[in-house]
């Protein structure tokens, strides 16, 4: 009897997908039932929204941020790790991967906003992911033709100290290097961190990953732009239109823009509420139009849609903003012509009457930096460092917050820094969310004060009392507030009912 070897088979899920991350160069092929896309969308949206918090609240790359995101990512199941024995399960995570990307594109492609939304939390998934390839690093590099060719030994020992010596602190022992042009690691070249000779720069293999995400970033905002182009087809399918534009409503989470809590405040609190509960990017909007009676274009948009957002009214915003210009060289008719249909545009009762949403932390950093004579944008991301630390020591944040701050902003993590800001002002020990709006800024400070006045005021009853109420506001807000309560005493905000400011619609 002769016994055959059986022939291994190799299924086409793992002929297609060799590793757990790809470039997403083709769309996937095959059919699949919409109950299947949306609930792939949805978990691929999850994944991408904790991406999102996961960059906010930690320092991406930082042990912290890559353990929360590896836990996050085995929670909803994405592939981001080679295993020795690799299941059919595990291809059908890089199945699921692919096409959940694919449908996100659809989703992401039609405005700039969201596609930089999309690139940057695509992109940071990607540089964890590729940093989980270990050795597997140079299959991905030669299954995408992105071969770099390591230098020779002699070349290395040539140059093996002046590679050290621009490394600085940053250099751990490595036998690989590869020679690039400079302009493939720009990010490199601008923080000094790299030998460079002849317009060629030497990188470690550690650092190769900068090309690739580079390589990465390049090829998806391509691909985006190209997919927007095919939007006219895709939304004339019924089916799709109406689930792809509820996908890329869910970015920016929590709408600003609800109309529900108009009127809450009136005109005369603002002062105060910009000392308090303003973030930096609004308290100086607000200073800037109280000193000099005008803010230009940027300015308007940026202060009066966050003004939308806490509630101020239509007829309050034209109030607020006319009183004020005509303080400066700005005569009442011309208000009315120039700058009112702005405010009106804005509130969408002019023109194509859209509804504005108030700007996200996002899009301010990111986009229309101001020039000179501007006072928009986020002062951790547009102000100059020196002008920066003395606008916090006018705010009152003690030196050693401040320096704790410049060290965030000095690494770029401006969100972080505006969290820090907010820790140091409301005398807390932790923010307790992931800071993404302005307006979610204003609420949180608001709960926060209210929590507070809710403490004291308990406090201050019988102690029988107490016990017959439960104390539940302050089991709940014990720990955050417990260093608050003394020092909001002064500042209460008087008539605005924060029950409903922070009703759920707002609070999700
Ligand atoms: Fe404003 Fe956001 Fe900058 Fe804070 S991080 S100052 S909320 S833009």
């Amino acid at each position: 009897m002769q016994f055959v070897r059986a022939k291994r088979t190799i299924s086409p899920l793992a002929e297609l997908y060799p590793l757990p991350i790809q470039f997403y160069d083709q769309p996937p092929s095959g059919d699949i039932s919409l109950q299947e896309f949306e609930s792939l969308a949805v978990e691929r949206l999850k994944l991408l929204k904790s991406v999102e918090n996961i960059g906010i609240g930690y320092i991406r790359g930082s042990e912290p941020y890559n353990k929360k995101l590896e836990c996050e990512l085995r929670k909803l199941k994405f592939p981001y790790r080679i295993f020795n024995e690799e299941k059919m399960d595990d291809y059908e995570m890089r199945r699921k991967d692919h096409i959940s990307h694919f449908i996100l594109r659809l989703a992401y492609c039609h405005s700039e906003d969201l596609r930089r939304w999309f690139i940057q939390q695509e992109l940071d998934l990607f540089r964890f992911r590729f940093g989980e390839l270990y050795d597997k690093q140079q299959d991905f590099l030669k299954n995408n033709s992105l071969e770099y060719h390591a230098i020779k030994e002699e070349e290395k020992e040539r140059y093996l100290e002046k590679m050290k010596s621009s490394f600085g602190q940053n250099w751990k022992e490595c036998q690989v290097f590869y020679k690039v042009p400079f302009t493939e690691v720009l990010e490199l070249v601008r923080v000094r961190k790299v030998f460079l000779r002849g317009g060629v720069a030497y990188i470690p293999h550690m650092e190769i990953v900068i090309i690739i995400q580079n390589e990465f970033r390049q090829r998806l905002s391509k691909s985006l732009a190209l997919t927007s182009r095919s939007l006219p087809f895709i939304q004339s399918d019924e089916r799709l239109q109406p689930l792809l534009n509820h996908l890329s409503c869910a970015y920016v989470g929590q709408d600003y823009s609800v109309q529900k809590h108009v009127g809450k405040v009136s005109l005369d609190q603002l002062d105060g509420l910009a000392t308090k509960s303003y973030p930096p990017c609004m308290r100086q909007l607000h200073k800037a139009l109280r000193d000099h009676h005008h803010l230009r274009h940027g300015g308007r948009m940026q202060y009066g849609l966050y003004l939308k957002g806490i509630g101020i009214t239509l007829d309050q915003a034209l109030q607020f903003w006319k009183s004020e210009f005509i303080k400066g060289k700005v005569e009442p008719d011309k208000f009315d012509k120039s700058y009112a249909y702005n405010i009106r545009h804005s509130y969408g009762k002019e023109g194509k009457r859209t509804d504005y949403t108030p700007f996200s932390c996002m899009k301010i950093i990111l986009s229309n930096a101001p020039t000179q004579g501007d006072y928009h944008g986020c002062p951790f991301r547009h102000c100059d460092p020196e002008i920066l630390k003395s606008k916090l020591q006018s705010y009152k944040v003690p030196l050693a917050g401040i320096t704790q701050i410049m060290d965030l902003v000095k690494g770029m993590h401006y969100q972080l820094a505006c969290q820090k800001y907010f820790e140091l002002t409301h005398n807390i020990d932790e923010v307790g969310f992931s800071l993404s709006h302005p307006n979610q800024y204003f609420i949180e400070s608001q709960k926060l004060l209210s929590s507070s006045r809710d403490v004291k005021k308990e406090s201050s009853q019988p102690e029988s009392t107490q016990r017959s109420q439960g104390s539940h506001s302050q089991r709940e807000v014990s720990s955050r507030v417990s260093k608050t309560t003394s020092k909001t005493e002064s500042t209460d905000i008087e008539g605005i009912n924060i029950e409903e400011l922070l009703s759920e619609e707002y609070m999700e």
